[in-house]
């Protein structure tokens, strides 16, 4: 038991009893238990000397003549110094109700005279465990306490840290939006035309290069594969500074417009290109297409520029007309992308020479023999002548 007890020397036990005797008597008895002993003689002192220095335990005598033993345990009690020091009450009297009195009063014992050593010191040691795990207890919940108080804080802290982080990737990801949507937009500026909104040269000069190389790269310039041809028209309005000195600038700007509309509309396949290449010319970009598809091109947009029939003083016919010229290679020939443009210009050339509004086509020997279908490169040459006949 005496274990779990500090050194008895570092407990002090206040004794209070007006019987000088008894005083003396169990100062013996717990010194003998070397504990250190403080004597009063009535409970005025008691009081005082308690407040003064609260001691680990009160032994006090009920019948004293100025204050009783229950008066002094009751002002213990109502001070907060004091209220938790255990007390225990001595008295000669062994009634029951002054036992039960006793322990009203606040008391946590009660030993009577005359004193038996050995129950004096085993109470005292009693009251002096209990005292002890009480403020194990104590100080056990008050770690206890500190804990959860930490724990909480520790929690508030990590919460603002996550809400913090929360609005950084808020914020982050919603620059992240907006970044993404003005490159979108700078990106499609770069490649539109602000004119004629369809795409612009830099445009075109990048998807030629891009569809040549996936070209080259599909199964079509595999060895012994048959390939698929590239073809390009590039046409231009006729008298276009004509048109300009004589309706103004304005309505070359709409015309412009008008006629960038009509390629878009005749070519509608997803993979086609039709860009502004230049002033008042135009480039058509038609991957996986031979000669006769885009022979047949060339005669719809020429028709359909026709049928537009913006008033044109200076041309033949009266309103505004076009020439173009076709070209198709095989992609897989390095050699015939270089030319691409070049044979386009050419045949544009021709069909100015020959009188414009209408489409003339240089097709490669390559090209030629590579078209498996004879019959297919005999409808282009009696489109092409039908069209030199009609012109
Ligand atoms: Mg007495």
């Amino acid at each position: 038991m005496t274990a779990l007890l500090q050194s008895t020397a570092q407990i002090n036990i206040l004794v209070v009893d007006d019987t000088l005797d008894n005083l003396r008597l169990l100062g013996k008895i717990l010194e003998s238990q070397r504990y250190t002993v403080l004597k009063s003689l009535n409970g005025r002192m008691a009081l005082q000397a308690a407040h003064r220095n609260p001691p680990d335990l009160i032994l006090i005598d009920i019948n004293m003549p100025e204050m009783s033993g229950y008066e002094v345990c009751q002002q213990l009690k109502a001070s907060e110094t004091t209220a938790n020091i255990p007390v225990i009450f001595i008295s000669a009297l062994d009634q029951v109700n002054d036992k039960v009195r006793a322990f009203e009063m606040g008391g946590q014992d009660y030993i009577t005279k005359p004193f038996q050593e050995l129950e004096v010191i085993a109470r005292v040691q009693n009251q002096l465990l209990i005292q002890q795990q009480k403020r194990q207890l104590r100080q056990e919940i008050e770690t206890r306490k500190q804990a959860e108080s930490e724990a909480q804080q520790l929690n508030k802290i990590l919460e603002n840290l996550n809400a913090n982080l929360e609005r950084q990737v808020q914020t982050q990801t919603h620059l992240q939006q907006q970044l993404e949507t003005a490159n979108r937009n700078l990106q499609r500026l770069a490649s539109i035309d602000g004119l004629t909104q369809i795409a612009n040269r830099r445009c075109f000069d990048e998807y030629l290069d891009q569809e040549h190389r996936r070209m080259k790269r599909s199964q079509f310039c595999a060895p012994g594969a048959n390939p698929v041809s590239l073809s390009l028209i590039l046409c231009d309005i006729d008298y276009f500074k004509l048109y300009n000195d004589t309706y103004g600038h304005q309505a070359g700007d709409l015309c412009l417009q008008q006629v960038a509309q009509t390629l878009s509309n005749v070519v509608n396949r997803p993979m086609d290109l039709v860009a502004r290449y230049g002033g008042e010319e135009f480039v058509i970009l038609l991957p996986e297409t031979d000669a006769f598809g885009a022979v047949y091109i060339a005669e719809q947009i020429c028709t359909q520029v026709r049928a537009l029939a913006i008033p044109h003083l200076h041309s033949l016919q009266g309103y505004v007309t076009i020439s173009a010229g076709v070209a198709t290679v095989n992609p897989c020939i390095e050699a015939q992308i270089a030319k691409l443009i070049s044979m386009a210009d050419q045949a544009l050339y021709q069909a100015k020479q020959e009188g414009r509004d209408r489409f003339r086509t240089h097709i490669e020997k390559e090209e030629i023999t590579s078209l498996i279908d004879r019959s297919r490169f005999e409808a282009i040459a009696t489109l092409t002548q039908s069209q030199e006949e009609s012109s």
